[in-house]
């Protein structure tokens, strides 16, 4: 195979923004799992060279040792080309209001990090916060914790165990860190939850955490069902034209994955791992765990209400 023909479609190149990465990607090991850990060969060589800058943003891990990278194979692109094909519906954006989508920040041995985005669902067994697991990385690295897929022995006691509050503030707000919505409860062990799977699986990302009943939030219902591909759905997030969601089409489906394609390719907020993704009837159909380019198409993908549901023990 030759390398110039695979596609890394879930990545980008955090310096030169090659977006999909073509041919060998370089992925930091080092750094927590997001939008800044990824870089196409041209730009590992800048790396290692000393010529371009990695971490990118200060607020993250900054030894000033290298970073350790590994290399990573893609994918040819011709399977998802159907992807492309698949109509897009219409559709009303669905109405959003204040203190749904939500931006928690986790508070672990005497530090702090804020991590993506995040949702409440009222449930059978009460509220629960959700987001994707991925989003605690920062949390996972430095508490030198492995819940990657690799490690059978990760029983999802760990994360528990380190986390001691954790604040969500409303993401709809323009200073959204001023507005403090309240704290949840205890992180809820998930025993088959794990990051570091090959995207676009994703059934693995999840954590979950049960919430105080003062919290000052408006809880979403998660659906019974997932959407079929073809049908319309939207990721929530506060845009930065100010809309509140933004409307894709689902191309693919299976137990272990969910893809989209989006209307738009409008930016997205940079950190909306975790946001909710919306049916028609403004039920949760899914968790936002990624993103990517294809063929000038942006494309998502997230886990789903099938898998959602089978973590937290629901029906
Ligand atoms: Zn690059
Ligand atoms: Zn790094």
């Amino acid at each position: 195979m030759n390398t110039e023909d695979e596609i890394h479609l879930w990545q980008h190149c955090h310096h030169c923004n090659e977006s999909p990465i073509t041919g060998v990607r370089y992925e930091c090991q080092d750094c927590p799992a997001g939008p800044d850990i990824d870089l196409c060969s041209t730009c590992f060589e800048l790396y290692k060279q000393g010529k371009i800058s990695h971490p990118q943003e200060k607020t993250h891990f900054s030894e000033d040792t290298l970073h350790k990278f590994l290399s990573r194979r893609g994918e040819l692109a011709k399977p998802i080309d159907s992807w492309l094909d698949i109509p897009m519906p219409e559709g009303n954006d669905p109405q959003v209001e204040n203190g749904f989508v939500v931006r928690p920040e986790f508070c672990f041995a005497g530090k702090s990090v804020f991590g993506g985005h995040g949702f409440v669902v009222n449930t059978s067994k009460g509220l629960i916060f959700l987001t994707a697991l991925h989003v605690l990385d920062e949390v996972i690295k430095k508490s030198n914790i492995d819940a990657s897929v690799e490690n059978n022995q990760y029983t999802g006691k760990e994360l528990p165990q380190v986390i001691n509050t954790v604040n969500l503030y409303d993401v709809m707000e323009d200073k959204w860190m001023f507005y403090d919505i309240g704290l949840c409860g205890e992180m809820m062990v998930l025993p088959d939850a794990r990051v570091g799977e090959i995207e676009p699986i994703s059934y693995r990302d999840i954590s979950a955490f049960t919430l105080k009943e003062s919290i000052n939030i408006r809880a979403g219902t998660l659906a019974m069902n997932c959407p079929d591909i073809g049908e319309p759905i939207w990721l929530v997030s506060k845009m930065s034209d100010r809309s509140r969601s933004r409307e894709a089409v689902v191309v693919d489906k299976t137990a272990h994955s969910f893809v989209f394609r989006y209307e738009s390719n409008e930016p997205l907020p940079k950190y909306c791992s975790g946001a909710p993704l919306l049916n028609k009837n403004g039920q949760v159909v899914a968790i936002n765990v990624g993103g990517g380019f294809f063929k000038n198409q942006r494309f998502g993908h997230a886990n789903h209400v099938g898998n959602i549901r089978q973590h937290l023990g629901l029906n």
